[in-house]
């Protein structure tokens, strides 16, 4: 049987083309071999310097290269986000093949059960895939029609009991990290290929608008919003659609949000249902990996996998996340920059 439109896609057999036991029964020769494949594709596998990109390499000894251009030494995995990998190769594909299955977001401690790691192996294991998932944002322009929206988490606080001792936390001093806001912009054309970009941000404002438009919607795109003023100036940009949402949720012509709110109600399911809590630091990391299985959702597990294999075998080594627990973290994310280039943390 077919996939057939109406029908739900993780219900059909086109969606499942690598069932657990295709997993089991690779060794762990043939995942190197795998990596391999993704590292250098042009080559169907054969080493390529990293340094200076001369295919003329030799094995030095188990899995290591030397360049005879250059004399350096590498592996599959230098300079790539599995840089200094502790893993092996086979755990390494187990963990990309159970994260893709997971539609709403696999955790951390999910994964170091079923991989039988430390949960902080499988912590920075999760986190160097959702990087690697993030950077496609770098060049992403948006095409067609862009609905935009601003989505707040995190953050509750218990007002004081007494009304005189409460504090008006929408004003700028009382904030801090504790309660930021999910700007995203997403594609609707209706043929299922359709992206999401996501920013977070402090707080919806006109200058982050102003700016993720700009850099990341082209100007041929129609911008849909709600009627909050932070986007009242992006019709300077593009040609821009406000729904009013205290009149109503669609206007006549049927224009509405709806497309980027179910990207909202995705983030709310992964909160409630896999993740508990999102780190606020980390929470670009968090809504980018939800984007991206978000575009991605009818493709099926293979393919998933082929994808993030391509993604964490052709980005640069996290500057974050390599050497995590050895003191190396991410620095406290510059939400206010609009002018710079986007570039996830
Ligand atoms: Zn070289």
């Amino acid at each position: 049987m077919k996939y057939q439109d109406g029908q739900h896609f993780l219900m059909s057999p086109e969606c499942r083309d690598m069932p657990i036991r295709q997993l089991v029964q690779i060794e762990e020769e043939e995942a190197y071999a795998i990596f391999r494949q993704f590292r250098w594709p042009a080559t169907s596998g054969d080493p390529v310097c990293p340094h200076c990109g001369v295919l003329d390499c030799y094995a030095l000894r188990r899995r290591a290269f030397k360049c005879s251009g250059c004399r350096r030494e590498f592996s599959v995995t230098s300079g790539t986000v599995f840089a200094f990998h502790k893993l092996s190769f086979w755990k390494m594909l187990a963990a990309i093949w159970m994260s893709v299955n997971a539609v709403k977001g696999k955790a951390a401690l999910h994964l170091s059960r079923e991989l039988g790691v430390q949960y902080k192996t499988a912590w920075v294991l999760s986190f160097k895939i959702k990087e690697a998932l993030g950077l496609r944002r770098v060049d992403m322009k948006l095409e067609g029609q862009v609905q935009m929206d601003g989505k707040y988490a995190g953050g509750h606080i218990k007002p004081e009991n007494k009304a005189e001792e409460r504090i008006d936390r929408r004003l700028k001093k009382y904030q801090n990290m504790k309660r930021l806001c999910v700007l995203a912009l997403r594609e609707k054309n209706g043929s299922g290929f359709e992206r999401t970009f996501t920013r977070i941000v402090r707080e919806e404002q006109g200058d982050a608008a102003w700016a993720t438009v700009r850099d990341h919607v082209s100007r041929d795109a129609t911008v849909v919003t709600d009627e909050h003023p932070s986007y009242a100036d992006l019709a300077g940009l593009n040609e821009h659609r406000q729904v009013n949402h205290s009149e109503a949720y669609q206007t006549e012509d049927g224009t509405n949000t709806n497309h980027v709110e179910s990207f909202f109600s995705r983030i709310q399911r992964a909160y409630v249902g896999i993740h508990h809590r999102f780190s606020l630091k980390y929470f670009d990391y968090y809504v980018a990996d939800i984007a991206w299985r978000e575009d991605n959702r009818r493709k099926s597990n293979g393919q998933l996998a082929a994808l993030v294999l391509f993604a964490v075998m052709l980005n640069p080594t996290s500057r974050n996340f390599c050497g995590y627990w050895q003191g190396n973290s991410p620095p406290d994310p510059d939400f206010e920059d609009f002018d710079r280039p986007f570039a996830p943390a």
